[in-house]
């Protein structure tokens, strides 16, 4: 079958890895004959990501680019990828080539026997600590049973074909999560297995409390059912409440209506942290309703490299 592939690199102060992942992208990619450009998206780096991504374009056509006017984060940047490439399928990955090259071509064969979106599945997580682990494992399985597909080992390397590719472009919806969504959009697919390799160099752009956020984020865009725990706890409340209601009025009619201080206490506490516990997890809801409401868009592009795309560019994503 053929086609062109788009390969879309977010990259977020990555100087010291773009060149080596230009030019061992286009080494794979052309040993194996596949006909390719690189986009690379410069997430608003503030050191020389934008320069390298130059530089490789200078050294070869097949690389354009990308540049936020400031960081926008990896889902946006995957998203501004996705919608500058002009392939009939693309792949994502990240700068670091933690996602092996290699497997490109694996992706992309897959594609050319008619599979539409190629996962690839993480079989081993690299160097982490045990606790990142735990965390990661925790929040995997509850994204499973959120989104309905096994999310184990799911990662942002993966090639969607051009339906795939429109279909998840054309969402509205800003706060998007693509790891999931690619299973979201349907079509056939299949996977493929990798290693995470250790980082070529610099440091991971992802600190505890940034991850968090994320787990939480992405929790909810694909889930209600922290509302439907917070009527659940309030029912199994009420009922606690009505036991206690009328051990208290029989309490009283027998005249023995003075005790019970620490029973206060403990109610006055329990209910008091329960309610406001509940007023948050619906105040993050209508936060994220009205981040959808106001719709500014995903990204702001403020330059590209390699464009005729100077059009596209203005284009409202
Ligand atoms: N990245 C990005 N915007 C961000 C954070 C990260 O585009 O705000 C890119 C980063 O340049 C890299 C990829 O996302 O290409 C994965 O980031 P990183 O390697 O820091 O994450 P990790 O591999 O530790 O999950
Ligand atoms: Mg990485």
């Amino acid at each position: 079958m053929g086609g062109l592939l788009s390969v879309v690199i977010p990259a977020y102060n990555e100087e010291e890895t773009v060149s080596d992942a230009a030019r061992e992208i286009l080494r794979v990619l052309d040993e194996a004959r596949i006909p390719c450009e690189l986009v690379f998206v410069d997430d608003g780096s503030s050191d020389g990501t934008w320069e390298r991504v130059r530089a490789a374009r200078a050294a070869d056509g097949r690389v354009r680019g990308v540049r936020f006017s400031r960081n926008f984060g990896k889902e946006a940047a995957l998203l501004a990828g996705i919608r500058f490439a002009a392939g009939d399928c693309c792949v994502t990955l990240d700068c670091d080539l933690q996602h092996p090259p290699e497997k490109i071509v694996e992706m992309y064969r897959l594609w050319e026997a008619g599979f539409e979106v190629v996962e690839g599945v993480k079989v081993s997580r690299g160097r982490e600590s045990a606790a990142h682990r735990l965390c990661a494992a925790v929040f995997y399985r509850i994204m499973t049973r959120a989104v309905g597909y096994e999310m184990r080992g799911r990662s942002d390397f993966k090639l969607l074909g051009r339906r795939a590719a429109d279909a998840l472009l054309s969402m509205p919806e800003k706060d998007t999560f693509y790891r999931a969504l690619s299973a979201w959009v349907g079509f056939r697919s299949a996977t493929v297995e990798f290693e995470v390799a250790p980082r070529r160099a610099g440091q991971s752009k992802w600190s505890a409390g940034k991850l968090i956020s994320y787990a939480v984020r992405n929790i909810t865009s694909f889930t209600s059912s922290p509302m439907r725990i917070v009527t659940a706890l309030g029912v199994l409340m009420l009922v606690f409440a009505l036991a206690l209601g009328a051990q208290t009025v029989a309490n009283k009619l027998q005249g023995r209506a003075a005790e019970g201080f620490t029973t206060v206490i403990i109610i006055v506490l329990l209910t008091g942290s329960s309610v406001m516990v509940s007023l948050g997890v619906m105040g993050h809801y209508l936060t994220r309703m009205f981040d959808e409401l106001k719709a500014r868009p995903r990204y702001i592009v403020a330059e590209t490299a390699g464009e005729d795309d100077e059009k596209a560019a203005r284009a409202v994503p």
